[in-house]
């Protein structure tokens, strides 16, 4: 099988060109092509030789995701279902905010992390994503904008997957979309979300890049968060909180918490007090996230009066803290049911 002509960086492209016989600078054309004009053939790049057309048409694929289906909610939010090459499903959303629109993409088939209240788990992890094929969503969903003369201005690394398990690929993925050359989308613009895998947390923040991290941290304490997310037990709270400690020393960074609401398990009052002196002189913020009903899963919804006394406890310890707003409601927004409905039909 041809390799992704999407999962190359500027510099290895440069490098595939010298190897080649052809000057590094064709390169940069060719990034020109794929995220600026946002060509779908080699055939199409008039301004390289035919030979080399052909060169790459014979090294590379440019057909990483095929759309199954498009949902488009009442308030803008576009979420994609794709077919890969093999036949696995995977989705990409496009969320609209006032300060432009943001892809959330996904870095793996399935997920073996086991967050009991996630439908993308529950099939196990099928495979890793190429990078090729996390930039191709971005990409796509840049297409998707162009008519409207949008631009794909952030990326949140929060789909399907533990971006951390499929690090080199995500590495990759993130210095091709942040490449001036091509979507130019910047770091800062960029969140990736993790579940606490501690190790790369340490890594992550050796990278000193300026992408933003996401701890998906759910629990005020380490009881509720084994409930909640299994991997505590690999990787400890207390070691995490070790891990995100670090990452704000080394990158000067504030870092997100992830806090989604469950009813009557981790949303009381005494909850929020908790959280708050877990998080009590930390350069952090919180994200407190109205958690969507998943119909594989037994967890309730909070009452939207009890979210915002979650929030007024936080703030009132001195906690930064906001709720996140809801996207796409209307259709299978939450993380993994578009995937879950179509793998139902098939
Ligand atoms: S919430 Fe994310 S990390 Fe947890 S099981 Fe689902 S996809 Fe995996």
């Amino acid at each position: 099988m041809k390799s992704f002509i999407y999962s190359l960086t500027l510099p290895e492209l440069q490098e595939w060109m010298q190897q080649n016989g052809e000057k590094a600078f064709r390169a940069g054309q060719v990034f020109d092509w794929l995220y600026v004009k946002r060509v779908g053939s080699f055939a199409e790049m008039t301004n390289l030789s035919k030979a080399l057309r052909e060169k790459l048409d014979a090294s590379f694929s440019m057909d990483a995701l095929r759309e199954i289906t498009r949902q488009v909610s009442q308030d803008g939010t576009v979420k994609f279902l794709f077919s890969l090459h093999d036949g696995h499903a995977i989705e990409t959303v496009i969320m609209r905010h006032n300060y432009g629109n943001s892809i959330c993409v996904t870095t793996q088939v399935g997920c073996r992390i086991g967050c009991t209240f996630c439908a993308s788990t529950l099939g196990g992890l099928k495979r890793n994503l190429e990078a090729g094929e996390i930039v191709a969503q971005v990409l796509t969903a840049q297409k998707a904008l162009d008519p409207e003369g949008q631009r794909a201005s952030h990326v949140v690394v929060m789909g399907i997957g533990e971006p951390f398990e499929n690090y080199d690929a995500l590495l990759s993925f993130l210095r091709i979309i942040n490449d001036k050359k091509g979507l130019n989308i910047g770091q800062r613009h960029i969140t990736v979300s993790t579940s606490g895998i501690v190790p790369y947390i340490y890594r992550f923040a050796d990278e000193k890049m300026q992408v933003n991290l996401a701890i998906s941290l759910h629990a005020p304490n380490a009881e509720i968060r084994t409930r909640l997310m299994p991997v505590n037990r690999r990787y400890p709270m207390d070691e995490l909180m070790r891990a995100c400690e670090y990452y704000i020393k080394t990158t000067g960074r504030r870092l997100t918490f992830e806090y989604g609401l469950f009813g009557g398990v981790n949303d009381q009052p005494g909850h929020a007090e908790e959280l708050a002196e877990l998080l009590d002189g930390m350069l952090c913020h919180v994200n407190l996230i109205p958690v969507n009903y998943v119909p594989e899963r037994n967890y309730v919804r909070t009452a939207r009066n009890d979210i915002f006394k979650f929030l007024r406890i936080l703030q009132a310890k001195g906690i930064n803290a906001t709720i996140r707003r809801e996207h796409g409601s209307d259709i299978a927004a939450a993380c993994g049911q578009l995937r879950a409905q179509h793998a139902k039909q098939t």
